[in-house]
């Protein structure tokens, strides 16, 4: 599956997690020619060869499509929002409120209470749209897995697995507020979508040996 995406594939790694936790787990870190995958050791010893693949080849997908250039830029934007938007609140708060509370500036420690609370109001509020970045994120590198591996089975029982730590059927609100990866229900849904649209057209794809009777 590297071969076939130009991944260039110099060693393999396995993450030996196993001795702080059960979770199954896998992540592509690093950029700049530092990128690599793993795969934790409780995937290897508790997932089947198809899941195995699917995973492998979900981890795939974030490395080809660039993801973690792309989220990194995401993030950045949203950290300069942030920043801008406590800027201009903190110095409103400080010109109406300032004198009262003992608070000269954004240069005086005595502001950090009240830069911390804005920009932690920030992160809260805008929880459910970062969270959606990522979620879609993670739904193209699903998309990729699985075109890569065609292993819906092997997708759907692995969403299965991670329900032992994942709410498998959250309501939609749920799914947008708190979800950084598609829900087991929405990867099972999608896995079997992919299963039905790739059924073969029928008896007549059977290929037979070739005859010499006419
Ligand atoms: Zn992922």
């Amino acid at each position: 599956m590297a071969q076939a995406n130009q991944i260039p594939v110099k060693q393999v790694f396995e993450v030996d997690a196993s001795r702080q936790t059960t979770r199954v787990s896998a992540n592509v870190s690093g950029f700049l020619g530092t990128t690599r995958i793993a795969l934790n050791d409780n995937l290897l010893k508790q997932c089947t060869l198809p899941e195995i693949r699917m995973v492998m080849a979900h981890e795939m997908g974030h490395y080809v499509l660039n993801h973690g250039a792309k989220l990194l830029t995401y993030s950045g934007i949203f950290i300069l929002v942030g920043f801008g938007l406590t800027r201009t609140l903190f110095d409103g708060a400080v010109r109406r409120w300032g004198n009262k509370w003992g608070v000269r500036g954004i240069a005086d420690p005595a502001g950090l209470p009240l830069l911390v609370l804005i920009l932690s109001t920030f992160i809260f509020v805008v929880t459910p749209f970062s969270n959606t970045v990522v979620r879609v994120t993670e739904r193209e590198a699903d998309a990729f897995g699985l075109n890569t591996s065609r292993e819906p089975d092997g997708m759907a029982q692995a969403a299965l697995k991670l329900g032992t730590y994942r709410k498998l059927n959250p309501t939609p609100l749920e799914e947008f507020i708190f979800y950084d990866h598609p829900s087991g229900r929405s990867r099972i849904r999608m896995a079997m979508d992919w299963k039905a649209a790739n059924l073969p057209a029928g008896e007549s794809t059977t290929v037979e040996a070739p005859s010499s009777s006419p």
